[in-house]
């Protein structure tokens, strides 16, 4: 009825002095015209009623919202503050960058602004009228437009995340806000929407999500996600009592790749491997990089040991074919470690630990093979503990021995140099080969101190020859990895040659190829001090590792052993025919001598002979024995 609270005053306002006035001069009048006569009475009846009348026609037209016209100045002033008000509000509306969206209570839009048609790719003539179903995306089930309306009626106001459909098909998601007006009587009268596209913060949180959960190189899941996926198919499998099986990959011999080639072709490599695996595997198998060189398979549904066995040789046999970077053909061997749920591991935790051992293992026993975690494992474990332990007892209570493996010139056929082989005279296991316990002595440190002792045994006994009237080129003595790397040793060799008087030119040093890849500079560093000491140096299972061919060519090595694997195949077997002819030329051509150990048999000696390898040790001319046991009389017949 009245615009305002002022309107309604100003109405009363005016009845009343309208009243007072009609009332004070009708009064005055009828008081002057009949001074308390009967006429007085009826005329004051008559006032009485005309004021009725009076005050009911002043009320039909204030109800009429005539009394507008009382403040019309003032009136006229706040319709143009209206209108301003009204055409900021439009321009707010225009120029928001969220879209606003206005529905009747039937829910037809009647009114949307720019942003909404830069957001849907909708035209106003395109949908006003609908309702705002237009843009379901079917991402949300029905419960979930029941729930917000739910929250309308109660509240008046829903706000949440919303997938919905532009123009294009496209889905997209949006941030609302809805509201509800209602008009002066509180009866629902409109919807109004405003949202937000929310794509680009979706698509960022998506990635960061996406980077915290994959490893950024091959882009597999990380360790982090690889755990929750292990822990899920766990969940699963106790509910539908099936049995998972992980898989640890771990690459042999990778740092030499990332030492010889440089870290971008050994990054190139994890990609392609990555990729390699990937091709292996369908469906419910999760392949994962859990860091360096090291991958790992998780397979959802494997009841069955030899399943898991037989995929772990698909993958070292698929791995086996060359990579190809650069033009350069790559190879590269892989060991793997088993664990299964449930017979080996119930926890996501363990199951990775006992995968871990199980590699470990597959490691020890040689690389390039697969192992299975069994409770033997955990024995095995303790086991190299004990011995640990014992190693210690045996260096003081000397029950290390050195035995002595001759070394044939393959022309004359002359015993000329043997190689010091450490044994260990165990009082309960026996003769104990060195590959029992000098793997074990390597990770407890205790090479070092082996490794001085043999070279000390070695160097007596050669002098102890030597003043008996044996004539000998050489004694070669081994080198672990671990002593090479340390910058000790040239103290321990001098001390050594110096304590027992050998001349330097009758030792040689053997060091692994991969104890010379794993850091050529220091490698390099250390073989030109022993080198001035006079000492002959050699490079031990060559053909094993990957030598970088420009590395080698720099080092001072007078000689290169072939290792015994290639050995094995000849004179049949093409390959290793053709690999030991590579490494005689090699070493020929880089003016080095060649020796080829793990010769059994004559037709290996003959074929070494006649490809021009120089000397020869092996079986087939004597095992390695305690330095009394030598027969410096025999000089075995090559034909
Ligand atoms: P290696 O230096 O390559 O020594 C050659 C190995 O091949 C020896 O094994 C030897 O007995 C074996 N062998 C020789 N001829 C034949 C053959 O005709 N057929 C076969 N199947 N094998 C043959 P061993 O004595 O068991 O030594 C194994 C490895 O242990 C050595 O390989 C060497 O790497 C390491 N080693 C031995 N003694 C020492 C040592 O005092 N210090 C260090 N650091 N390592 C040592
Ligand atoms: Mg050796
Ligand atoms: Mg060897």
């Amino acid at each position: 009825m009245f615009a305002s609270y002022r309107d309604a005053l100003r109405a009363a306002l005016l009845y009343l002095v309208i009243s007072c006035v009609w009332l004070g001069i009708t009064g005055c009048l009828l008081n002057n015209l009949f001074d308390d006569s009967p006429e007085l009475v009826r005329w004051q009846l008559i006032n009485g009623y005309v004021w009725v009348v009076l005050s009911a026609g002043l009320i039909v037209l204030v109800r009429g919202g005539w009394p507008g016209f009382l403040g019309r100045g003032a009136g006229l002033s706040r319709h143009a503050e209206d209108r301003a008000q009204l055409r900021q509000a439009q321009a707010v509306f225009d120029c928001t960058h969220e879209g606003v969206l206005v529905t009747d209570r039937q829910r037809k839009i009647v009114h949307v602004n720019r942003a909404f048609m830069e957001i849907t790719g909708y035209q106003p003539e395109e949908v006003l009228g609908h309702t705002p179903s237009l843009f379901k995306s079917g991402h949300h089930p029905p419960d979930f437009y029941k729930k917000m309306f739910q929250d309308l009626g109660r509240g008046g106001q829903w706000s949440g995340e919303i997938w919905n459909r532009r123009k294009s098909g496209e889905i997209f998601p949006q941030w609302q806000t809805i509201r509800v007006i209602r008009d002066d009587c509180g009866q629902l009268s409109h919807y109004v929407a405003v949202f937000s596209d929310i794509s680009a913060i979706k698509d960022s949180e998506h990635e960061l999500k996406h980077l915290a959960h994959h490893d950024p190189l091959t882009d597999l899941p990380n360790r982090l996600l690889f755990g929750d996926r292990v822990e899920q198919a766990l969940a699963s499998a106790q509910i539908h009592k099936r049995g998972c099986a992980l898989l640890m990959i771990d690459l042999d011999h990778f740092k030499m790749i990332n030492d010889s080639l440089g870290h971008n072709v050994g990054d190139r490599l994890l990609k392609a491997v990555a990729s390699r695996l990937r091709e292996m595997f369908g469906p419910g198998v999760t392949l994962a990089r859990l860091g360096g060189d090291e991958f790992a398979v998780l397979v959802e549904s494997c009841g069955q040991l030899v399943q898991a066995a037989a995929l772990a040789q698909r993958i070292i046999d698929g791995l086996k074919e060359p990579f190809v970077i650069d033009a350069d053909q790559l190879f590269i061997n892989a060991s793997v470690g088993i664990s299964l749920f449930p017979s080996d591991a119930l926890s996501a935790e363990q199951l990775l630990r006992n995968a871990d051992s199980a590699l470990f293992k597959a490691k020890s026993a040689g690389r390039n093979d697969y192992a299975l975690y069994t409770e033997e494992l955990t024995a095995h474990a303790q086991h190299r503990v004990e011995t640990a332990f014992e190693l210690r007892r045996a260096l003081e209570q000397q029950e290390l021995r050195v035995y002595y493996q001759p070394v044939h010139d393959l022309r004359s056929r002359r015993l000329i140099g043997v190689e010091a082989l450490v044994r260990w005279q165990h009082p309960q296991r026996g003769l104990v080969p060195p590959g029992e316990f000098i793997p074990i002595a390597e990770r407890t440190g205790l090479i070092d101190e082996i490794d001085a002792w043999v070279m000390r045994q070695a160097c007596q006994q050669m002098c102890a020859w030597q003043d008996a009237g044996v004539v000998l080129s050489f004694i070669a003595v081994n080198v672990s990895t671990r002593l090479f790397a340390r910058r000790e040793l040239y103290q321990r060799v001098s001390q050594v040659l110096h304590d027992t008087g050998l001349d330097p030119a009758c030792l040689e040093l053997e060091v692994t190829e991969s104890a010379v890849m794993g850091d050529p500079e220091v490698a390099l560093e250390q073989m030109h001090r022993l080198r001035e000491l006079g000492v002959r140096l050699a490079i031990d299972d060559f053909g094993t590792g990957y030598s970088s061919l420009l590395r080698l060519k720099r080092l001072p090595v007078q000689k290169l052993k072939i290792d015994q694997g290639f050995v094995a195949g000849l004179p049949w077997d093409d390959d290793d025919a053709a690999i030991v002819r590579v490494i005689i030329a090699l070493a020929q051509s880089m003016g080095m001598q060649v020796h080829a150990e793990g010769i059994e048999h004559v037709e290996q000696a003959a074929f070494l002979l006649d490809q021009g390898c120089d000397l020869g040790q092996g079986y087939w001319y004597g095992r390695p024995m305690p330095a009394a046991e030598l027969d410096w009389a025999r000089a075995p017949l090559i034909h």
